[in-house]
């Protein structure tokens, strides 16, 4: 291989890295911090206040219950260093970025290409769900619902925002209306905390105007109301016997931060939702959003979420808040009208939980008007729509339980056999009908959250000095996510990597190269690159694997910059990974490591996932 040609090859190999990377950024300036004990503590008041007296940062947010805040710099401040500044913080029990999540359709030019006959057929006639190849049999659970007599179930649809003034919506009578509160007094005649929240309410903009500037949560909201009743059909349209809570907290891009998700997950609940449907996600854990998960299961609602788009598997790349273990939650991976999985779908045999259709999906669009998208974000709201008609049937069931009918009631089908926990298809007859047979089981299992993710402290040592007995401790939490960085690469000698050198000459050429075939994962602060491996240089290092595991060898990896222009080294140690069995590299870079790599990566923070 000449040099040209070397170094055009790992260009290709950066790039890679480029387009399977997970991205996620954050809102720089702004952490959410978990005070320790109660929110009414001296301590948690006295942080408080030191902060904002010593001009640090300034409130955002309080919630109370959580003992959680979201503060923004008001000194200048990175993100970078204001974790550093408050991690330590005796009163501090967690701080994190203010992750940006995003909402999860596929972006048109991946969409499958021609629709299915039987698919367009039924959008036309019927709502769009129900074919004869993948029965979903929506249809048929229309002719045994209750009259519409019972209150309607609201589902909180925490997305773009929805065109509630769409004429489905207006003639169907399913947008939610906040009765207590008087539209346009300037009041908030409910004491909720929200002036004029007549009909949600946006946190993108915090006014009470959830209107959908993207599509998306227009398009989610249909197909919620779609699974009960024919949405697409000239009227006249019946009353809907749910309810639709617009929520916007994604953009007009379809992005939103943490702190919005919250905040929208809170007021879901505090206003009456017991389904919320959660089209969106990201690959960064939150603990503070796992929090809020939690708040959800506690107030006995079904939290709903979409697997992701990225063809992956969940189990060992999660997403969230699809990921979070709480009992309450389902995650939905997408099925096209052949029951086999989405081509874009995410799946995950312990972590993902139910297949649901969500290739070519028809449902309205702002503007009075329809459209087909497909994505795990069409998917996840046909569970959220099975669930409110089971709760129309059933007011007092609470989410587990309708999670648990929705899941033994769906089809059994080979496409998802080994790829989502049920291995079926979602059924909404079956479900409905289980609903009305089944005697309510108020009881849900107790849930905390348990710390099995990375810890800071733990991430912190990794500093201090590699040992096998880390690693260990590292590997046994599932497939989590380092919170600094962690490299394993489960390779049986040390390694000397160069994703690209420039500079040609004797240096490179005086040592061996050697292919192979290994995943790599770069976690950067809130980034997460990862691709695949093929080429690998000795450079120089002798690898002995057990004299470099006696000597605690230091490895370098060398990352050039994807435009050639910078490049930075990062060090790493050889570690035992009892797991794997396998000697690896555990890298533990700085901070100006971090910064580059994210200056660098800076352009990926507009890649959906
Ligand atoms: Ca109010």
């Amino acid at each position: 291989m000449s040099n040209k040609g070397f170094v055009g090859f790992l260009f290709v190999q950066f790039a890679l890295f480029s387009v399977l990377s997970h991205a996620q950024v954050y809102r720089e300036g702004e952490v959410i911090v978990k005070l320790k004990g109660d929110a009414k503590s001296t301590s948690a008041a006295s942080f408080v206040g030191k902060v904002q007296m010593e001009k640090q940062m300034s409130l955002s947010k309080s919630w109370m219950g959580m003992n959680l805040h979201h503060f923004k710099a008001s000194s200048g401040h990175t993100t970078q260093e204001l974790l550093e500044m408050y991690k330590a913080d005796p009163a501090v029990q967690y701080v994190e970025p203010n992750y940006v999540f995003s909402k999860m359709d596929v972006q048109e030019a991946d969409s499958v290409t021609g629709l299915s006959e039987s698919q367009a057929q039924a959008s036309s006639s019927s709502g769009g769900f129900s074919h004869n190849t993948a029965p979903i049999q929506a249809e048929d659970a229309w002719s045994v619902l209750s009259a519409n007599a019972a209150a309607k179930p609201i589902v909180a649809i925490i997305d773009t925002g929805v065109d509630y003034g769409h004429t489905v919506f207006q003639q169907s009578s399913a947008i939610w209306q906040n009765d207590d509160e008087i539209a346009g007094n300037g009041l908030d005649d409910d004491g909720n905390g929200y002036v004029d929240d007549i009909r949600g309410w946006n946190f993108v903009g915090d006014n009470n105007d959830p209107s959908d500037d993207n599509n998306h949560g227009t398009h989610v909201a249909g197909i919620v109301l779609g699974i009960g009743q024919d949405i697409v059909s000239t009227v006249p349209r019946a009353e809907s016997r749910i309810l639709i809570m617009p929520l916007k907290f994604l953009d007009s891009q379809g992005s939103g931060a943490t702190s919005d998700a919250i905040e929208a997950i809170h007021y879901a609940v505090n206003n009456g939702a017991k389904i919320l449907n959660n089209s969106w996600g990201g690959p960064s854990y939150s603990a503070a959003l796992h929090e809020a998960v939690a708040y959800a299961y506690s107030a006995k609602a079904f939290f709903v979420a979409a697997a992701g788009n990225s063809s992956s598997n969940n189990d060992s790349t999660p997403i969230y808040p699809a990921g979070y273990n709480v009992p309450g939650l389902a995650a939905i991976a997408s099925t096209t009208n052949t029951d086999s999985l989405s081509f874009f779908s995410n799946f995950g045999l312990a972590t993902v939980h139910v297949g649901s259709p969500g290739s070519s999906i028809k449902s309205t669009l702002p503007g009075d008007t329809f459209g087909f998208l497909s994505g795990t974000s069409m998917a996840a709201p046909a569970v959220s729509g099975i669930a409110a008609l089971m709760m129309f049937e059933k007011p007092d069931m609470n989410g587990f339980q309708i999670k648990n009918i929705i899941f033994s009631g769906s089809n059994s089908v080979v496409g998802l056999s080994g790829k989502v926990n049920t291995e079926s298809r979602i059924n909404v007859f079956n479900a409905v009908r289980s609903a009305q047979t089944s005697s309510v089981d108020p009881s849900q299992p107790a849930y905390t959250i348990s710390v099995d993710q990375f810890s800071r402290d733990l991430a912190s040592a990794m500093d201090g000095g590699a040992a096998c007995g880390l690693v260990k401790a590292l590997g046994s939490s599932s497939g989590a996510l380092p919170y600094l960085t962690l490299i394993l690469l489960a390779l049986p000698f040390a390694l000397y990597l160069h994703a690209r050198v420039r500079k040609t000459g004797s240096n490179r050429r005086r040592h061996d190269r050697f292919v192979v075939d290994t995943e790599v994962a770069i976690a950067v602060g809130d980034r997460m690159l990862s691709g695949r491996v093929n080429s690998i240089s000795t450079g120089g290092a002798r690898f002995q694997a057990e004299d470099l595991i006696e000597r605690g060898s230091v490895v370098t990896m060398i990352i050039t910059s994807p435009d050639g222009s910078g490049r930075i080294e990062v060090q790493g140690n050889i570690v035992w990974s009892e797991q794997n069995q396998q000697c690896g590299v555990q890298f533990s870079p700085d901070k100006l490591v971090k910064a580059t790599v994210e200056a660098w990566t800076r352009d990926l923070k507009k890649e959906a996932l």
